[in-house]
């Protein structure tokens, strides 16, 4: 299928992706999953999954059963599981395609154990447990409920227990001391399962945090999991667009919508194919900037549907037809998420699919 926007390029490195991989797994002794939820964090599941895989990665995350039915096939054998546990009626589904639920509640827990019933022999799963995020997982009366009824979970072979950091890319936050001393009261009861407690940042905490199982996801994607540090990971997302129109503006000229922008003096504006249905956040609006031969150049007037407009005046030499770098190296998603006033991860979980992409390292 033809791309629909061909003036617009995302270009996705799948070594750099791999190449995160095994620098996080390097990291500990235990191992090393990665979280393919949202298509892969926008970057394309499909792509990245086999990648992964033949890097070595034997444990992988999706949000919901639909996303992680879409790379069994393509992560043979390997563990694969469901943060968002259970839907009554997908049972069956799970247990077909081998993929393992998240036991988020009493409820999941239940409907897992009645198809251990089902199907005569024991199932597997992972069990999810709140440690103060409260947002997922089993509450603190359920985990007693379950400590006090084991046979909740007969017929449940847990190869995890986990729990999600709330500030993990903080390090000097409370907080993670905090839900690591709750996690590990917490998996005494458990003691057969192994413990996963970090997400990328949360990999950078010490051996506590690392444990069994460590989930990254934004890191394998180039974001930077260490906030205020210089980014360990390498970058993964080009996104360039080729400039079609300059023109000469004078002084006093209002550049697009609602004339948000102004020159004060004369002005040349490139306009290039990428706007808010491309998934470019219209937040970004006389705020971000792109790069043309290592030169910044800032984004004037508003994002439209599907134009931007930007001031070239500092590039005379650039023409219609030259791409102007909007993520890139000199650029990244984290320095467009804060000129976005949002993180990086929504930088990349908006990636629309109109761009056309370009994936080396196949
Ligand atoms: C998204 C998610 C992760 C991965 O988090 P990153 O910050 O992207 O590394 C890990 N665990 C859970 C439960 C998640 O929801």
């Amino acid at each position: 299928m033809a791309a629909a926007n061909p003036a617009a390029v995302l270009q996705i490195d799948l070594d750099a992706v791999a190449e995160n991989w095994r620098f996080l797994a390097a990291r500990h002794a235990g191992a090393t999953a990665a979280v393919l939820k949202a298509d892969a964090y926008g970057i394309g599941a499909a792509q990245v999954a086999p990648k992964l895989f033949a890097a070595g990665c034997r444990h992988f995350f999706t949000a919901h059963l639909s996303e992680a039915v879409a790379i069994r096939d393509l992560v043979p054998g390997a563990m694969l599981a469901v943060l968002h546990g259970i839907l009554p009626g997908d049972e069956a589904i799970f247990a077909e395609y081998g993929i393992l639920p998240v036991l988020c509640s009493l409820d999941d827990i239940a409907l897992w154990r009645a198809e251990a019933d089902r199907q005569n022999k024991p199932v597997t799963a992972l069990l999810h447990v709140d440690t103060g995020m409260a947002r997922s997982g089993l509450a603190a009366p359920d985990i007693e409920a379950v400590r006090a009824n084991p046979a909740l979970l007969a017929g449940i072979d847990l190869r995890y227990v986990m729990t999600h950091l709330v500030s993990a890319e903080q390090p000097d936050s409370a907080a993670s001391a905090a839900q690591e001393k709750r996690f590990y009261e917490i998996k005494k009861y458990f003691p057969a399962a192994g413990a996963s407690l970090a997400n990328s940042s949360g990999m950078f905490l010490g051996e506590g945090f690392t444990a069994d199982l460590a989930r990254p996801g934004a890191a394998l994607f180039g974001i930077n999991p260490t906030p205020g540090h210089a980014n360990p990971m390498r970058p993964v997302v080009r996104l360039s667009a080729r400039i079609l129109q300059i023109r000469d503006i004078a002084a006093g000229t209002s550049v697009g919508y609602n004339g948000t922008w102004t020159a004060e003096k004369p002005s040349r504006i490139a306009t290039v194919a990428v706007g808010y249905a491309d998934g470019f956040l219209r937040s970004l609006s006389n705020r971000a900037t792109a790069r043309f031969d290592g030169i910044k150049i800032p984004l004037v007037g508003r994002v439209s549907m599907d134009l931007t407009t930007y001031d070239v005046t500092d590039a005379p030499y650039a023409k219609p037809g030259d791409r102007l770098e909007l993520i890139g190296p000199g650029h990244d998603a984290d320095a467009m998420a804060v000129e976005a006033g949002t993180n990086g991860y929504e930088i990349l979980t908006s990636l629309g699919r109109r761009y056309s992409r370009v994936y080396t390292g196949k």
